[in-house]
């Protein structure tokens, strides 16, 4: 049986697991990201956890196929440069032949997003679906496209960025420098945003004794728990918060028609209190959607294990 190596590098944490050809994950590790390190320093903590989940495995490198890895960034598939990593303070650094140093396999490297989704679609959420699309609602919002159960990533290392297409023409400044993304509607930091000024204009909403009078203390969770709880500017919030990622999605839908659409991110766990909804208004604002109905709208299942799994079967796909 094939193994591969699985590493999910996130901005605070480095993930590692070996993974079954099968997409199961045998062992893992993780250890935190010391963002302040060197290049060098950082992938030679990468390798280190890598190898500890190896040993926790009973394995040695001698059993791995191969390694991939996901970070939060912009890859040159052809030249394994990593572009852009803001959190990492990484720019244009060789990351391919650096991690090449410490593993005697084939190593690549692919956005996490594309990861997390292609973990989701293979083994998660959509196993069984040939096409899909996640969605990562967090601090912004991450994407990845699986075509024919392999990451599709367009012609150069951007990717695809579901996150930064148009939702408003001249609309919210997005984090990007460009307006009106989909991120800057659709993102936790977005709705954020919205139950806070919501909650300042109105003194009696429940969101303002939830958050202890501290508007900074607002969370995505807020709003849904005070719209559940029946309070009106909530239920205001909420409602277009699911009106923009409806509008959003339904373009997604009408450009790749995916049998599914997998919604990962901390929003994801508001389960069929966002996705009853979505789905409504997926239906309504959707091309054809009379006719041809709309793809399976599905919360992710695997949690940070999407990122490790996906991470290993880019190896495989
Ligand atoms: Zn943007």
């Amino acid at each position: 049986m094939k193994h591969y190596i699985g590493i999910d590098l996130g901005g605070t944490n480095i993930a590692a697991g070996i993974v079954s050809e099968a997409g199961s994950i045998i062992s893992a590790c993780s250890d935190r990201t010391d963002a302040a390190k060197q290049f060098e320093q950082l992938v030679s903590d990468i390798s280190d956890t890598a190898y500890k989940a190896l040993s926790i495995s009973g394995l040695t490198i001698s059993d791995v196929t191969a390694v991939g890895m996901g970070t939060p960034s912009c890859i040159d598939p052809k030249t394994g440069l990593l572009v852009n990593a803001n959190n990492l303070n990484w720019r244009n650094v060789p990351l391919v032949s650096e991690l090449q140093k410490h593993f005697p396999v084939p190593v690549f490297v692919q956005n996490d997003a594309a990861c997390a989704a292609l973990g989701e679609a293979l083994t998660g959420a959509a196993a069984g679906y040939e096409n899909a699309v996640m969605i990562t609602l967090g601090t912004g919002v991450g994407s990845g496209i699986i075509m024919h159960r392999r990451i599709y990533n367009g012609c150069d290392s951007m990717g695809a960025e579901v996150g930064h297409t148009k939702l408003v023409h001249n609309g919210r400044p997005c984090t990007c420098g460009q307006m009106g993304c989909f991120e800057a509607y659709a993102s936790a930091t977005a709705l954020i945003a919205q139950a806070r000024e919501a909650a300042q204009k109105e003194p009696s909403s429940l969101m303002n004794g939830m958050c202890g009078g501290e508007l900074m203390k607002m969370n995505a969770k807020i709003p849904f728990d005070a719209a559940k709880q029946g309070d009106n500017t909530a239920l205001e919030v909420v409602g277009q918060y699911i009106d923009y990622l409806a509008s959003g999605l339904s373009s997604v839908i009408t450009l790749f028609r995916p049998q599914a659409v997998i919604i990962g991110g901390g929003i994801s766990a508001e389960g069929e209190y966002l996705l009853g909804p979505l789905r409504k208004k997926l239906y309504r604002c959707t091309f054809a959607a009379e006719q041809i109905g709309i793809p399976d709208i599905i919360a992710a299942k695997l949690g940070n294990d999407a990122g490790i799994v996906g991470a290993a079967m880019q190896c495989v796909a």
